[in-house]
């Protein structure tokens, strides 16, 4: 006889391909249903909704492709699980098991609700090369720096292998019922996500194609290119990775083999620093794992005295790309026309909204969430933590990143500047990041009028520097 149906609730695992729930569900024996409930959680942000709505639609099609299909339901997750097995009768409910904090308390709620009458319930880890449950210290307390986390994740066994088929899906007698993804109301309309597609291709098809280009073409001078916003140096894999339309174990794998065939020299070196970057998104789950309160409060205690200066006119400049640093406005302006910002100038966007501007990293962290469509409540808390100086491996807070030297560091010629900041493209690469310190003739001829067509600098960063040094002085642990 048949077994009955197992439900797969799929929330941040949307792929078909190695897909530890599916596989699991489908080892039961049973017909599989695969469900998406939308709970209109106010956490999601724009860009990530717009992402979400296309993301589902891909995974319909891969999952149809298998004689199988995505069910959506809207509302109360327990809830919806609880009709859903009651209309098909299902014995058991398998999900991917969720390392942030609320999900995890909403998640025991439901499978002790589901335990009590008497469904099977799971929950697999399927977004982590490494369960951040079973990784402490020589002294069996959490890691805080990232090197030692490395080093000892690198001493555990390696993560297992992408597998290829689950064999035949099988299908239920009768599919539930199923809103229509339009129903559930995701993406925003109008010019902004015409505006997103030009850039992104959601989905575990465009997940695959951007490893596959960055493979073949990108990481043998990913050491180097990296840290140039200019260039496309980086794998762009940040939002399919947070939908989980890529398993991070593909990933991982693909990048080792392509390793072990490339004989150029630098190919092992170029491997390992981005299967490092690949480590420190496991290193910010483990964080937000282990310290949970992270989300909103700062892990070093004494920043929670910090005097901040909340000043929305501040937070609106800098939102909107209007703060007179050129490398901050291209910055928060590449966020707003792409859905996505270049990892080095996120830490000089938050360093400037957190120590330039005395503004509480939870503003910044608020923007990012809504506006990325790599929007990840663990990259995001870490990556602001990190570069308030508040959180753990943090930078110092004292190394205050200075805007224009940054700028110059990394994008010397402004090529990155010229193409967010369009009215200071005639700007001569000497002065981009410095307009205000250009003579008169050379704004004129470049169409630059200070104040008009394009901002001041809304603060001194030499004096700003000082004022955040002093404030942080009052935290006590200067
Ligand atoms: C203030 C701030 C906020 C950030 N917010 C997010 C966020 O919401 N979501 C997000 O995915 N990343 C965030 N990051 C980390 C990083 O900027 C992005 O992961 C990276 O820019 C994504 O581009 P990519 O996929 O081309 O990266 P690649 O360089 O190709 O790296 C490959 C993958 O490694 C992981 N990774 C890379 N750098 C980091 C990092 N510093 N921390 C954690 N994981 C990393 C990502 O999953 C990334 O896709 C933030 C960083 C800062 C400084």
């Amino acid at each position: 006889m048949l077994r009955p149906p197992t439900l797969v609730w799929l929330r941040r695992n949307l792929r078909a391909k190695d897909n530890l729930i599916l596989k699991a569900a489908s080892g039961r024996g049973g017909p599989v249903i695969l469900v998406y409930i939308w709970g209109n959680d106010p956490a999601v942000g724009s860009v990530s909704r717009w992402w979400l709505e296309r993301s589902l639609q891909s995974l319909d099609r891969d999952l149809r492709a298998l004689d199988s299909r995505l069910i959506l339901r809207k509302g109360n997750a327990l809830k919806a699980l609880q009709a859903l097995i009651k209309e098909s009768k299902a014995g058991a409910v398998l999900w991917d098991e969720s390392f942030e904090p609320e999900q995890r308390k909403e998640d025991a709620k439901i499978r002790a609700a589901l335990l009590r009458k008497g469904t099977f319930c799971d929950s697999i880890n399927d977004s982590l090369l490494f369960n951040p449950a079973r990784i402490f210290n020589r002294q069996g307390k959490p890691f805080k720096v990232f090197t030692p986390f490395w080093n000892h994740c690198l001493s555990l066994t390696e993560p297992s292998a992408p597998f290829q088929s689950y064999g035949r899906l099988i299908s239920p007698s009768v599919w539930p019922r199923s809103e229509k993804i339009k129903d559930l109301k995701l993406g925003p309309k109008g010019k902004w996500p015409r505006k997103l597609a030009m850039f992104w291709d959601p989905g575990s098809e465009g997940a695959l194609a951007a490893l596959r280009v960055f493979l073949k073409k990108k990481i043998k001078d990913y050491p180097i290119q990296h840290n140039n916003p200019a260039v496309k140096g980086t794998s762009g894999l940040s939002p399919h990775l947070h939908f989980g339309e890529i398993s991070i174990r593909e990933v991982w794998h693909a990048t080792r083999k392509h390793a072990a065939s490339d004989r150029r020299p630098g190919s092992a070196r170029s491997s390992e620093a981005f299967l490092r970057q690949l480590v420190w998104r496991e290193f910010s789950y483990y964080l937000l794992y282990h310290f949970p309160g992270t989300v909103s409060r700062p892990l070093r205690k004494e920043f929670s005295k910090f005097p901040w200066k909340t000043n929305r006119r501040v937070l609106r400049a800098w939102q909107k790309g209007g703060t007179g640093y050129p490398i901050v406005d291209a910055g928060m302006r590449q966020l707003w026309g792409s859905g996505w910002m270049h990892n080095r100038v996120r830490m000089i966007v938050a360093s400037f909204l957190v120590k330039d501007l005395l503004q509480p990293w939870q503003t910044g962290a608020a923007w990012f969430m809504d506006t990325l469509a790599d929007a990840d409540l663990a990259n995001n808390t870490f990556g602001w933590q990190w570069t308030a100086g508040c959180g753990a491996d943090a930078a110092p807070y004292f190394r205050i990143f200075n805007p224009v030297l940054q700028g110059e560091k990394f994008d010397p010629e402004g090529s990155y500047v010229r193409r967010w900041v369009p009215e200071l493209s005639g700007m001569p690469s000497r002065f981009i990041h410095k307009p205000w310190q250009a003579p008169l003739e050379v704004l004129t001829k470049a169409g630059v009028k200070l104040g008009q067509n394009y901002p001041r600098p809304i603060i001194d960063h030499d004096a700003a520097r000082k004022r955040a040094l002093f404030a942080y002085d009052r935290t006590g642990k200067a």
